[in-house]
């Protein structure tokens, strides 16, 4: 898995992939089931993986991924 780290390929893979999991956007606030942590959706790390984009939460410690983030309210 390669690890995104150009912030404008980043912002926009997130921005797609978060509005298709649950609307979200880059600033919505999200804690992590795996972890407990809460941080901005946009905070997130993007990876390539066969041509596809795979999101996970933003502590690399952490194996939760975006079906594991819900809305921090
Ligand atoms: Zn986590």
């Amino acid at each position: 898995m390669e690890l995104i780290t150009n912030q404008k390929i980043r912002t926009k893979i997130l921005r797609k992939e978060l509005r298709n999991y649950d609307s979200f956007t880059p600033l919505t606030i999200v804690k992590c089931i795996h972890c407990g942590k809460i941080f901005q959706a946009g905070e997130m790390q993007v990876y390539k993986h066969n041509g596809d984009y795979l999101v996970y939460c933003k502590h690399p410690e952490c194996s939760g991924s975006i079906i594991d983030i819900i809305e921090y309210t």
